[in-house]
């Protein structure tokens, strides 16, 4: 195997992925990986989401090469660019209009974080209040404001200081099927006795990913929209891991037929180069002009990247109806005959679209298996509060022979640790 001590001598404790993956990665390309070895492996990871075009996209490298070739601005700020220009364009014609949605679009740093942290400043100011609710097992990254409406507790320190003037409540099925958590919500927030503030906004992943894929309903959906309606709540969708085709729609919101206030996009959004973007409704739009800035919110490179992944993939129907019909089908099908064939181990499986999950009984099992598939050329990780969920998070693009062969690489990981 090749040496890591480089990163072992001089990189940060933090490092982490590196634990789980520890080789030399060198190439790439869709939905496969070689390490300087020339080992190959399967990705079920998709950069946790920021490949959903897959790696070295021959469409939108050739874009970003060319654009590169013509000595094309790179960095603007927020200065006007043809590249930027053309995105705009492409992503206000074939992503917002065929859904008959209206938003303008902020750009911000280029990281999801960047756009939680955005969000929650601008809900709070133009509605004046401070308050944020957020969900159990919600995850929106790691910067203040956006740790202070993520759960998992591994990330928090009593040394931070105090989460600002935010409160957790249940998600969809957080008390089980039989608990409707919407009801609690409602009560929560039209009791004046029960404690809480009015919430400027609420801020949902309607498909909690990090948190183990929970999936929200539809029903439950339309609901929280409803008491946004009724409270004069602003709804953010959290959509930088299970937007951008994720689902099989563009957003993940569109099965249940309603529109948030605000929408983050990141991850996928650059197409494999960061970027970040808000999408706000037009009332909501009350910045001063520069009140919100930041070095990085105009990499050119990500406009060109994400221009041709939207004019490959969202100019008509075909992408969508392919993960909705061949892929995710596939991918569900293969989840469940993995719980099928190890009852006593998996426990559960939920997904939708190109995000599914297996829970396992025993969380360290998880852990051993992904490692098993690492090993066998499978590259997998972990999610959940314990991390007891395995999770398939494959390049939207992966062929179908490709999900059949990462998840015959995992039905045999699991035939070694199970037996
Ligand atoms: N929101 C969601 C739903 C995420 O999954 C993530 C990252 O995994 C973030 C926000 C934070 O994004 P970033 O790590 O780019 O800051």
């Amino acid at each position: 195997m090749s040496s890591l001590e480089t990163f072992d001598k001089y990189e940060s404790a933090v490092r982490g992925y590196i634990r789980a993956f520890p080789v030399l990665f060198d190439r790439s390309k869709m939905a496969e990986v070689w390490d300087t070895d020339g080992k190959r492996y399967v990705d079920f990871f998709a950069g946790a989401g920021a490949l959903n075009y897959g790696h070295n996209n021959d469409v939108i490298n050739q874009a970003v090469i060319e654009y590169l070739q013509r000595d094309g601005i790179g960095h603007a700020l927020d200065m006007g660019t043809v590249a930027k220009r053309d995105f705009i364009e492409a992503f206000v014609n074939k992503v917002l209009k065929p859904r008959d949605l209206d938003y303008k679009l902020q750009f911000v740093g280029p990281t999801g974080t960047n756009a939680i942290e955005t969000a929650l400043k601008i809900a709070r100011k133009v509605k004046g209040r401070k308050q944020v609710m957020s969900f159990t097992n919600g995850f929106h990254g790691m910067s203040m404001g956006s740790l202070s409406i993520t759960g998992n507790q591994y990330y928090h320190d009593a040394s931070y200081g105090v989460p600002g003037y935010t409160y957790q409540v249940p998600f969809h099925k957080y008390l089980g099927d039989k608990v409707d958590t919407i009801a609690y919500l409602r009560k929560i927030i039209e009791d004046d006795s029960s404690g809480t503030e009015l919430p400027a906004a609420i801020v949902l992943e309607t498909i909690q990913a990090e948190g183990g894929i929970n999936v929200s309903g539809e029903q439950w959906l339309r609901d929280l929209r409803q008491i946004c309606d009724d409270f004069d709540i602003l709804m953010i969708v959290d959509d930088i891991q299970v937007g951008n085709g994720r689902s099989g729609n563009f957003f993940s919101f569109e099965r249940a037929g309603i529109e948030p206030d605000i929408i983050t996009l990141s991850k996928s959004i650059g197409a494999g180069h960061p970027m970040a973007m808000v999408l706000l409704k037009e009332e909501l739009d009350k910045w001063s002009p520069g009140e919100h800035t930041g070095t990085f919110r105009g990499n050119n490179y990500a406009f060109v990247a994400s221009t041709a992944a939207i004019n490959k993939y969202w100019s008509d129907d075909s992408f969508s109806t392919e993960i909705k019909e061949k892929k995710a089908p596939l991918v569900e099908k293969r989840m469940r005959q993995i719980m099928e064939k190890y009852p006593d181990h998996i426990i559960d499986v939920r997904g939708y679209g190109m995000i599914w999950g297996c829970e396992f009984k025993d969380p360290a099992k998880a852990s051993d298996a992904a490692a098993q598939c690492f090993q066998d050329g499978l590259i997998i990780e972990s999610a959940g509060a314990d991390d007891e969920v395995l999770k398939f998070l494959g390049p939207l693009v992966i062929t179908e022979d490709q999900i059949n062969e990462g998840f015959d690489i995992l039905d045999n990981a699991l035939t070694k640790i199970f037996k």
